[in-house]
């Protein structure tokens, strides 16, 4: 069931009503509709090399998403990890640390902001196969977790700024990561 090739779907952007909502918990985990849409959020995210994209961002208003972090220019080290499942998270514990990093988002294209989030969470969840994980993430992997756990409550990363001066678009983005990487 799990090596099915997903299909690339459609992402909602900013302003559809569906971002905005809470979404529902998933009942069976073992549903065949609930397996393909993971296959096809995982087909999806690897195709725009992102590493996250949670279900209502497809049109689906399940507490669900795809964590799938992986190096790449901002984050050299970020770890790489086979993309994975999310299912039903909680956030258990967060730490008394705040960083503040860029973030964007598939739903909120050509932008960039600045956005402060706990350094490190200790989370709950199921995995595809059902089974209940206890984990702490930290850094780059709590920032996309954090980030992908909006998306279940409705809410986006420009909510989050602590200043509009700490929104930049990608263009200006790019310079920026570039002339960092040059230093
Ligand atoms: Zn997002």
């Amino acid at each position: 069931m799990k090596k099915q090739r997903g299909k690339l779907l459609q992402v909602a952007h900013l302003g559809h009503p569906i971002l905005r909502k809470k979404n529902k918990e998933v009942k069976d985990i073992n549903a065949f509709l609930l397996q393909t849409l993971i296959n096809d959020l995982i087909a999806t995210v690897m195709e725009v090399d992102g590493v996250g994209i949670s279900a209502p961002q497809v049109y689906e208003p399940v507490r669900l998403f795809i964590l799938a972090s992986h190096p790449n220019s901002r984050y050299p080290y970020a770890p790489k990890m086979k993309p994975i499942a999310i299912i039903n998270p909680k956030i258990l514990k967060t730490s008394d640390k705040i960083v503040k990093d860029w973030e964007g988002c598939l739903s909120i294209p050509g932008l960039r902001g600045l956005i402060p989030r706990f350094q490190s969470v200790q989370v709950e969840y199921f995995t595809r196969e059902g089974k209940k994980v206890k984990k702490t993430y930290t850094n780059f992997v709590a920032r996309i977790f954090q980030h992908e756990y909006d998306h279940l409550e409705g809410k986006l990363f420009i909510d989050r700024v602590e200043s509009s001066l700490d929104l930049i678009s990608e263009k200006e983005f790019q310079k920026l990561i570039s002339s960092r990487l040059k230093k």
